[in-house]
């Protein structure tokens, strides 16, 4: 039995490595996983005390519509609720957009590196990739248009940009808006949106007013912490979220998920806390880099890249070692860094440590 072609060249995700599996190999006690850029500080308290009301009726399916949820959304957001999507993470609303569509013939271009995802989706649908490498960390728009052409279907704009961080401002995006043709679906994956600290991002909800090919992805798995639950949303066009939703499984959420997002919503202060303890945190991990010489990109996120003498492998590895799972470069399409997700400052601190020593072992010619 022979699956598309495409397959022969492709591999199922590979994700960070597991808690238990790094514990087991290098027999740790305790493990710092900063390498899925997940919330140290964990999810609402409201949430963790409505759990057993989370659970209940789980024989009955979810309401496919999730329609509390998107009432609720809708009115936060100022829209209507049906120009939203709601997936398994907005990793599904990737995909649902790629299989609405992207086919053979069509192309479809974002940039390199970014998340792996918009490529992965669109060679299964057999669309052709067109990558254009970041400049600084940051989208190349004006290279992104001129790889436009009459077979587009959707361009890919992550911002702030994983792996990197980067934000596309506000001049970026409107400089996309208007040149970019009505016949290309710009996608704008805010997955990191609640953590952004500039005055200067654009307001992509707002915009939906005025462009009709936008489409802004959220996720709660992020500054809300509730990744394991797997629940994003997409916001567009009626039209648009119309026709992604039939492409959508029709219990594609969980009722639990749909309920917990729903709490997460509502705790403004455990959200507000979450920022600001990353922002603190990523700021002193900045003044560390700065102190240890080492360069890293501009970020919007709570993760920061950080450029390194050595291989991104070399690096996590000793790391790994230390109990300490990051994100190496090398699978992220950078070779030379790693990507980590901002913890709290106690484990941050110990981070610190172990790279400082690593760092001064290779100036002294040993290895730790
Ligand atoms: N977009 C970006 C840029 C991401 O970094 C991630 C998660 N790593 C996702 C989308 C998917 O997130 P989720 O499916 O958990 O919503």
């Amino acid at each position: 039995m022979l699956a598309k072609k495409v397959f022969k060249g492709m591999a199922p995700y590979k994700p960070g490595k597991q808690i238990e599996d790094v514990k087991a190999e290098y027999g740790l006690e305790k493990i710092i996983k900063l390498a899925s850029n997940e919330n140290p500080f964990g999810y609402s308290p409201n949430v963790e005390q409505a759990l057993p009301e989370l659970i209940k009726s789980l024989e009955i399916y979810p309401d496919g519509y999730s329609t509390v949820l998107r009432a609720r959304l809708a009115e936060r957001l100022g829209i209507d609720g049906e120009q939203l999507i709601f997936g398994c993470g907005s990793d599904e609303i990737v995909e649902i957009i790629s299989r609405t569509y992207l086919d053979e013939g069509t192309n479809t271009v974002m940039a390199h590196p970014t998340f792996p995802q918009y490529k992965h989706n669109a060679l299964i649908e057999g669309a052709v990739v067109r990558e254009v490498p970041l400049v600084d960390g940051y989208h190349d728009l004006k290279e992104m248009l001129n790889q436009i052409d009459d077979e587009t279907k959707i361009l890919w704009l992550c911002s702030p940009n994983n792996p990197t961080g980067s934000l596309i401002n506000k001049e970026g995006f409107r400089y996309i808006m208007e040149n970019c043709p009505d016949h290309v679906l710009v996608v704008v994956d805010e997955a990191y949106y609640e953590y952004i600290e500039t005055d200067d991002a654009p307001d992509t909800v707002t915009e939906l007013e005025t462009y009709a090919n936008l489409i802004v992805l959220r996720t709660f798995s992020k500054a809300f912490g509730l990744a394991g639950l797997r629940i994003g949303y997409g916001i567009a066009s009626k039209e648009i979220a119309t026709l992604l939703n039939i492409t959508r499984g029709p219990f594609n959420t969980t009722s639990t998920a749909q309920k917990a997002a729903l709490i997460a919503l509502e705790d403004e202060r455990f959200l507000q806390e979450s920022v600001e303890k990353n922002i603190e945190n990523k700021q002193q991990f900045m003044a560390f880099c700065d102190q240890e010489g080492l360069d890293y990109y501009d970020s919007q996120t709570n993760f920061l890249f950080v450029k390194l003498p050595v291989s991104g492998d070399e690096m996590f590895e000793h790391l790994l070692s230390k109990g300490f799972i990051v994100r190496s470069g090398d699978a992220l399409g950078h070779p030379k860094g790693i990507r980590v997700t901002i913890g709290d400052r106690e484990d941050m601190i110990e981070l610190e440590t172990h790279i400082s020593e690593y760092l001064t072992s290779l100036k002294e010619g040993k290895k730790q």
